[in-house]
């Protein structure tokens, strides 16, 4: 037998995978499975190319539980290694600045393992002694077993061993690991879709009123996964199978795409668009990330543009470094090439879709719209793709592309300073006396009551040249859209203030809402008062909800213009008056009228207007 050191420069690295990779120890399994996927592919390769020329007969990997002897066991049948080979690959591991290394990086277990080629040591963080034994596929090769206790020394002998390969055998001291369903999870978590097939016991049955072991071999993985074939062979069905496997409690997804990319760098996977209904932060984080067809990751920020992690499916690339912090992603050349073609590729399929099918397209924006106004909104190459595509809904339910807007709009809407004015509505209910104003003067009104419509217009202001989004209740018409200079009111100083005085009197008094009475002459079969709440301020604090920054907006009372129409009969009447009970009635009824026809007279101050109505009738 011999023995020896494991060559590391630092002491003793074990006490160090245990304490710093606690919070991932089970990756382990993963380690160990990926080495044994590769051996076995690697002997196929030699097989094929006509160095290996035994059968390869069964080359599924077995993966078993031992409670008795407290291990768990990776067997393979692929190339082995020589003793020479575990020398090389096994005890020498160089860990040059691994001290400053692992400090930097100790909470990111796979930029550990993947920095120093640890994989196999990983399994250290849940045993107390490994085993390999292994018997190398080359001729009249010594199978040897391998052994070590977690210190650097290790052990080294000659065994029997009839078939070639490899068991990696682990002493267990975590007890977590030698239960059945915890293996079962990590394999299904890790291995679903490796290109081996991982065998794991014999499959069960339900018989005789229990689960009860069949004689077939229980394989937890599929070898092909729907991405890995092409998409020429694939049907719709085949997706949406696919898309059930990987989410079945999901609505089923609106589109695919499937991405498979040579060159300049490995890629493939298969994206969705899931049904985006309200919230995004629920959605995020369910694409997962392989590296050949070994999970990695399920979360994919830093490695495809932030909007797309709203995305479901499987990304599937060699040639994302995993080694690496993420922060340190983003600066990655590869990860930012990956990063674009996702962008393009989405926006591309957006495009097709749109341009083949409009109708289609139309009918699923709903769901489609918080994901592509979040792409505008955060990515800005996005915005290339999007603004052919991106759509803008009236009050009459009709679609728009931003351009087929503009034209219709363009007419009617421009202001006397050629700003366009893009009017619109968030409520239907609660607005519709302002649309309909705005729809008699001949202007279109859009529907804005996504949660991103706001902070979208804010962009799109910035983006399209001179033109602004009004709200239809923001102003009196006349000056939403101002066409021409208005003319002076023809009241005297006198007339105004005693109108304002009439009413300044009788405000309604509201818990952090403000009110601030302006005059104007609106036509005398416009109303008597209007209600308007200045664009600006309010969508401040529309957004203030959104954006931390702004929570200085959210505390401020809300403020409303009580515009009183000069030209309207009933206001004409008061003016000069005095406030007796009978002015001061009609004052009071006109306001709880303004303010009835924008939802805001409840409780107390709805029995009052009602009560005052039948004495007035
Ligand atoms: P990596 O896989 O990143 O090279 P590991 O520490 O996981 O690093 O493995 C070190 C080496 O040990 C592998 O590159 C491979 O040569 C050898 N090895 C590990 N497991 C097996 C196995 N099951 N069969 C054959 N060789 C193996």
């Amino acid at each position: 037998m011999q023995k020896g050191r494991i060559g590391v420069t630092t002491d003793n690295i074990f006490p160090v995978i245990k304490k710093f990779l606690y919070s991932d120890q089970e990756i382990f399994l993963r380690e160990v499975i990926s080495n044994a996927v590769d051996a076995t592919q690697k002997l196929k390769t030699l097989a094929s190319v006509g160095e290996f020329k035994e059968e390869l007969g069964d080359l599924s990997i077995r993966v078993s539980l031992n409670s008795k002897n407290k291990t768990l066991t990776v067997s393979d049948r692929g190339i082995g290694m020589t003793a020479e080979e575990i020398d090389k690959y096994i005890n020498q591991i160089a860990f040059s600045g691994a001290e400053e290394f692992l400090e930097k990086y100790k909470t990111d277990a796979n930029a550990i393992i993947g920095h120093f080629g640890l994989g196999f040591y990983s399994t250290f963080m849940v045993s107390s002694r490994v085993e390999i034994v292994t018997k190398s596929w080359k001729e009249g090769s010594k199978a040897v077993r391998w052994s070590c206790d977690g210190s650097p020394e290790y052990e080294l002998e000659e065994v029997e061993k009839d078939d070639r390969g490899t068991d990696i055998i682990l002493y267990i001291d975590n007890k977590d690991y030698l239960k059945e369903e915890k293996i079962n999870e990590l394999l299904n978590k890790y291995c679903k879709f490796l290109p081996i097939p991982i065998i794991f016991g014999k499959k069960k049955e339900w018989k005789d009123g229990k689960y009860q072991e069949t004689d077939q071999d229980n394989q937890i993985n599929e070898t092909e996964p729907t991405w890995t074939k092409k998409p020429g062979k694939l049907k719709e069905e085949d997706y949406l199978k696919f898309y059930k496997d990987l989410y079945p409690f999901s609505e089923d997804p609106l589109f695919h795409i499937h991405l498979n990319v040579d060159y300049p760098f490995h890629l493939t996977g298969i994206l969705y668009f899931p049904k985006i209904k309200n919230s995004i932060e629920i959605q995020r984080n369910k694409i997962q990330l392989y590296c050949n067809q070994v999970y990695v990751t399920d979360s994919v920020e830093g490695i495809v543009p932030n909007f797309l992690t709203l995305l479901h499916g499987v990304i599937d690339s060699p040639d994302i470094p995993l080694n690496v912090s993420r922060s340190y992603l983003q600066h990655d050349d590869n990860v930012k090439k990956i990063s674009n073609h996702i962008t393009k590729k989405v926006g591309d399929r957006l495009k097709k879709i749109f341009k083949d099918d409009r109708k289609q397209f139309e009918e699923k924006w709903d769901d489609l719209k918080i994901f592509i106004q979040y792409g505008i909104l955060t990515e800005e190459k996005f915005w290339d793709y999007a603004k052919e595509f991106s759509l803008m809904q009236n009050i009459d339910g009709k679609y728009f592309t931003y351009e087929e807007y503009q034209t219709l709009i363009k007419e009617e809407q421009t202001d006397k300073d050629g700003q366009l004015i893009y009017l619109y509505a968030s409520d239907k209910e609660s607005q519709y006396a302002y649309i309909e104003t705005a729809g008699n003067a001949g202007y279109d009104v859009l529907l804005m009551n996504g949660e991103l419509d706001v902070p979208l217009m804010q962009h799109l202001e910035q983006k399209f040249e001179k033109s602004r989004f009004v709200r239809v209740d923001s102003d009196v018409i006349e000056n939403l859209i101002q066409k021409k200079d208005r003319e002076q009111l023809n009241l005297s100083e006198e007339e105004k203030e005693s109108l304002k005085k009439l009413f300044s009197e009788q405000l309604p008094a509201m818990d952090k809402v403000r009110f601030e009475l302006q005059l104007d002459a609106l036509g005398e079969n416009s109303l008597p008062i209007v209600l308007t709440q200045n664009e600006f301020m309010r969508r401040m604090q529309d957004m203030s909800g959104l954006q931390p920054g702004l929570s200085f907006y959210a505390d401020m009372p809300v403020s409303y213009s009580m515009v009183l129409n000069t030209e309207h009969k009933l206001i004409k009447e008061l003016i000069g008056k005095e406030l007796d009970e009978k002015n001061k009635n009609t004052v009071n009824q006109l306001i709880d009228l303004a303010l009835l026809s924008n939802g805001m007279l409840k409780g107390e101050s709805l029995i009052k207007f009602i009560k005052r109505s039948c004495e007035l009738i």
